[in-house]
């Protein structure tokens, strides 16, 4: 059997790196990588060769049974694709109808790695929370080069500086990781929650929680946020109102699994806050927190400059390439049993992540 890696179009990332590979051997199994796969992400064609072949794009297409990618892979490789083959992606099947109906009529099969359950046997496989902690990271870091700020506090001959104030919006994997990068950055931090696990790990990283009473948190929600009540929203956005008004810099992560994103920082809002401010956006794919947010895309309002990028991981390839690979592989270890794939419907990872 084989294992095919792609180059991924439009994306520095790499499916799975070497050393991955190097500790992740099936009997059976050969392991095809496409030329050039990795530069992008700094894992050379050389530094493969000992546990991949290099191969053409086609011959991978055309032989592989397993195709490892990050993305879907393009629309129009998909009738190149080996009969019965089996593609490994992050799917994201509430918003990427149309590839999946594709996939579908070829006679494909297709598991979405977005789907993984967040339970603790899954741990090892949790994609979403690798990608989720580098954007958060590499969101404060734009926000730092992008602001006319300082963000720590400066005592000079030249004049005294407030430190830098950080507003995040949903305190999840990215959002904690951003409240603790900014916090090593010496800014002062505030953040908002729906959940009230969020609090604890919130003011454990120095943060400021501030609390919207009446907020729905579903325990039994796997992890994740529910829909709130208009009620709940009318009142979050305005105190979201009172604390942007007061910021340099606001970090929306805020989102609901297969709902659109929650709107949190209205135009109105954005119309209240301090000229030089920055909001990124990593809600931005799923219809961003700021009402204003165009996804992909930078915009300047009023003087405050709206950042919409949910891909802020693919900015970090190396590290990001590394996570991905091996929570790809310990999925991969579900899957590959005696040199074939057995999709064990009784297995639950399999079970839910199984698209097509
Ligand atoms: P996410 O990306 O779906 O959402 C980001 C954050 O936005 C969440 O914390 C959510 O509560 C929050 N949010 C949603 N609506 C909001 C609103 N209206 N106002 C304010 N905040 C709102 O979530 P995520 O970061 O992927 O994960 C959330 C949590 O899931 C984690 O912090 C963790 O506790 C849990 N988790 C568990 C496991 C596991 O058990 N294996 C793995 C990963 C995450």
């Amino acid at each position: 059997m084989v294992i095919g890696i792609l180059k991924e179009p439009n994306d520095k990332r790499v499916s799975l790196v070497p050393s991955t590979l190097k500790k992740t051997k099936f009997d059976g199994v050969e392991f095809w990588i496409e030329k050039d796969a990795g530069a992008a992400a700094s894992y050379p064609d050389e530094v493969y060769e000992k546990y991949a072949i290099i191969k053409d794009r086609t011959s991978i297409l055309k032989e592989a049974d397993i195709l490892v990618t990050i993305n879907p892979i393009p629309k129009k490789d998909i009738p190149k694709v080996k009969k019965n083959a089996l593609l490994v992606a992050l799917f994201s099947p509430y918003t990427n109808k149309e590839i999946i109906s594709e996939v579908k009529s070829s006679g494909l099969r297709a598991v979405s790695l977005n789907l993984i359950p967040r339970t603790t046997i899954a741990q090892t496989m949790d994609i979403l929370s690798s990608m989720a902690a580098i954007s958060g990271y590499k969101a404060v870091l734009l926000a730092a080069n992008e602001s006319p700020r300082f963000f720590p506090m400066m005592i000079t001959a030249a004049g005294s500086i407030k430190p830098c104030k950080v507003l995040v919006l949903g305190a999840g994997v990215a959002g904690l990781q951003a409240i603790a990068t900014a916090r090593r950055l010496g800014a002062m931090v505030e953040a908002f929650d729906v959940r009230a696990a969020a609090k604890e790990e919130v003011e454990s990283l120095g943060a400021k929680f501030v609390e919207v009473p009446g907020a729905i948190d579903k325990k039994d929600a796997g992890g994740y946020a529910v829909e709130q009540t208009k009620e709940f929203m009318e009142n979050q956005q305005l105190q979201v109102q009172h604390r942007a008004s007061k910021s340099d810099v606001v970090i929306t992560t805020a989102q609901i699994m297969g709902k659109k994103a929650p709107i949190l920082l209205t135009k109105e809002t954005v119309s209240k806050m301090k000229p030089g401010s920055i909001v990124i956006d990593l809600a931005a794919s799923t219809g961003g927190n700021c009402e204003l947010t165009e996804n992909n895309k930078t915009i300047l309002y009023n003087g405050i400059k709206i950042i919409g990028n949910s891909h802020l991981a693919a900015e970090m390839p190396k590290d990001a390439s590394f996570f991905y690979s091996n929570n790809v592989a310990s999925y991969l270890k579900q899957i590959v049993k005696n040199g074939e794939i057995d999709l064990d419907m009784e297995n639950i990872i399999i079970h839910k992540t199984l698209i097509t």
